[in-house]
């Protein structure tokens, strides 16, 4: 039986170990909170993610070891290199935690991105102030129009703990979940549009809407610079802003993310079973979309309209077994139709039900 270690326990990993059963793999969660999501198809270890007697258990138990989340200690994963495979690298896992080494690498990548600098550094027409460390879902970011002082963003960091970047006016933002595999083979699956509220993620159509194949390929293109860069093992997502024809690339999570979870009944291949095939040495699985998909993530209070919303054709409830808690993602409802305008009609359906 293959083991795989999962540095954190929260809804990716319950998805990931949910993956994990009909290939045969056992799960092993690595997880401070109590009662995590994983739970219910993995064995859980509830110590801090940098335990040291946890990451002995892990290094002894399994074959490979796995994050779910970006914010793990380096040390730890380092240590755990030293003894175990760990997919994708600590390197990679380090440069997604340091929004500055994240645009070095792009640029050293030939990634495009938005114009930046470390720093507090005014750029003609807004500038965005972001935390190097630590922030998700828009948090840790400040954005100041032309001619405003930047020292009144993020005033609890000083100048070596932010980066800036000048504000892209995008048409809208999409993302791409890609693969990589121990022998370097690579997968894509179709770009998608997201939308956001105040910085968290709403909604994902998939396969985004009106995408030229030329804006796929440029897309594939960004991402498999990332993957060759770090010799990367495992599912990684980049965040793209679109203006007309050009991509930027905004961040990359080095991990399954919340803008593939329309592939679990959207494509042929799950991004949590492609990501354990890609880390276990199996091979990849197809991309191809079943039809075309929206996903709507269930966020804060509860989640009221279950009868409802599965009365939809097409329409899936997952609930990840958390507390409600205001902006806490608690689930997500994926439809999936057989053309445009089916799919409209269903999603309208269930964000009435969901509103
Ligand atoms: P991030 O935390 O970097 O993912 O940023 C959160 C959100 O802020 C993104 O999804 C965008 O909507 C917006 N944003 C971030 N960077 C920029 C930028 N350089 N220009 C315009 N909008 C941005």
């Amino acid at each position: 039986v293959t083991t795989v270690g999962v540095l954190g326990g929260g809804q990716l990993g319950r998805m990931l170990a949910l993956a994990a059963a009909p290939l045969g793999i056992d799960v092993v969660v690595v997880e401070p909170g109590l009662d995590p999501p994983a739970a219910v198809a993995a064995e859980v270890i509830q110590a801090p993610y940098g335990d040291a007697s946890a990451l002995a258990v892990l290094a002894q138990r399994c074959d490979v070891v796995t994050v779910e989340l970006e914010g793990v200690p380096i040390e730890a994963l380092a240590w755990l290199e030293d003894r175990v495979p760990v997919r994708p690298s600590v390197a990679a896992v380090a440069a997604a935690q340091d929004r500055l080494a994240e645009k070095e690498l792009f640029a050293a990548a030939g990634i495009p991105t938005a114009p930046w600098a470390p720093g507090r550094v005014t750029f003609e027409g807004g500038t965005i102030v972001k935390a190097r460390r630590g922030g998700y879902d828009g948090r840790s970011q400040e954005q100041a129009g032309p001619g405003h002082d930047l020292a009144a963003l993020l005033p609890g960091l000083d100048g070596g703990e932010v980066i800036s970047e000048g504000v892209v006016e995008f048409e809208r933002e999409l993302s791409i979940i890609a693969a990589r595999g121990v022998h370097g083979e690579t997968a894509c699956y179709p770009l998608v549009e997201n939308h956001h509220t105040r910085g968290i993620l709403v909604r994902t159509l998939a396969p985004a809407p009106g995408c030229s194949a030329a804006l796929q390929a440029a897309a594939e293109g960004i991402a498999g610079h990332f993957l060759d860069a770090t010799g990367y093992i495992g599912v990684v997502a980049v965040e793209l802003f679109q203006t007309g024809d050009d991509l930027l690339a905004n961040e990359v999570a080095p991990r399954v993310h919340n803008s593939g979870h329309w592939t679990i009944e959207g494509a042929v291949t799950s991004q949590f079973e492609q990501h354990l095939r890609a880390i276990t040495g199996l091979p990849l699985g197809a991309t191809n979309p079943v039809g075309v998909s929206a996903m709507v993530n269930l966020i804060g209070e509860g989640v009221a309209g279950a009868v409802e919303v599965l009365a939809v054709p097409g329409a899936h409830l997952h609930r990840y077994g958390k507390a409600p808690r205001p902006g806490r993602k608690v689930g997500h409802v994926t439809v999936v139709a057989n053309d445009d305008e089916e799919l409209a009609a269903r999603l309208a359906v269930v964000e009435r039900v969901l509103s």
